[in-house]
């Protein structure tokens, strides 16, 4: 009898922002929210169509998710990964290229505690009840991140830069990290990656084309196939 099929693995995609939270807006006025879904869109298929994967995401339209719910999604479905999806702006808009953030208790670098701090602000879109999360809850829930988690979203970033460089242009040292709060579920290596930043005029253009998001989401379905790889060679040498 034929070995019964591994079970497809489930990747949550999360598009950022949404509804009365557009993100980023760009030099000529995109939203960053858009750029986001579309991007989420095209990777969802790319990695259906491999036919490993099961894949949901937070959003699949123009509508506004608290950080926390898009967490809780994730959570509540056992997600084998999570990759929340952004294309955010900087002070600096000469600043271009794809970078890949995972959750730690200090900011490896002040544009990245910059971007951090933007990023956890969406929820000042979701009325009083919820309030961004200062720095200091921020590294108080990483530390809370189990350290397997903590590994495997290591793991997935260094993945990350690895496929997408350099089909993709990147930032320099595009691995960064920081205390962003939707990348904060104890038990699903998180990753949040900012495919190019939309004050920037050229990464602007670049992500309202259906090529390059296509190129990037191709960049980061290899990334996700070579995760899984590695972690079935070491579930295997420890069988
Ligand atoms: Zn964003």
């Amino acid at each position: 009898m034929a070995p019964r099929p591994a079970p497809k693995r489930l990747v949550v995609l999360d598009a950022g922002h949404g509804g009365k939270d557009p993100g980023a807006i760009g030099i000529s006025g995109t939203y960053e929210k858009s750029v986001a879904l579309a991007a989420a869109y095209e990777l969802r298929r790319q990695l259906e169509a491999s036919g490993r994967y099961r894949v949901e995401m937070t959003r699949e339209r123009d509508v506004f998710i608290p950080l926390e719910g898009r967490v809780g999604f994730a959570e509540a479905r056992g997600a084998a990964l999570f990759v929340s999806m952004h294309a955010d702006a900087l002070i600096d808009h000469g600043v271009r290229g794809a970078s890949v953030y995972t959750l730690a208790p200090t900011a490896s670098d002040p544009q990245t505690a910059q971007l951090a701090e933007r990023e956890n602000s969406a929820d000042r879109f979701a009325g009083p009840q919820y309030h961004g999360l200062s720095p200091v809850v921020a590294g108080i829930l990483a530390s809370l991140v189990r350290r397997e988690t903590r590994l495997g979203s290591a793991r997935l970033a260094r993945d990350l830069v690895g496929n997408m460089d350099p089909a993709v242009p990147m930032l320099p040292n595009p691995a960064r990290h920081a205390g962003f709060v939707v990348l904060k579920a104890a038990d699903i290596p998180s990753v949040l990656v900012e495919m190019g930043f939309m004050s920037n005029p050229q990464d602007e253009a670049a992500l309202l084309r259906a090529d390059h998001r296509a190129r990037v989401a191709a960049a980061m379905k290899r990334a996700v196939d070579a995760y899984f790889a590695a972690a079935d060679h070491m579930t295997r040498m420890a069988s």
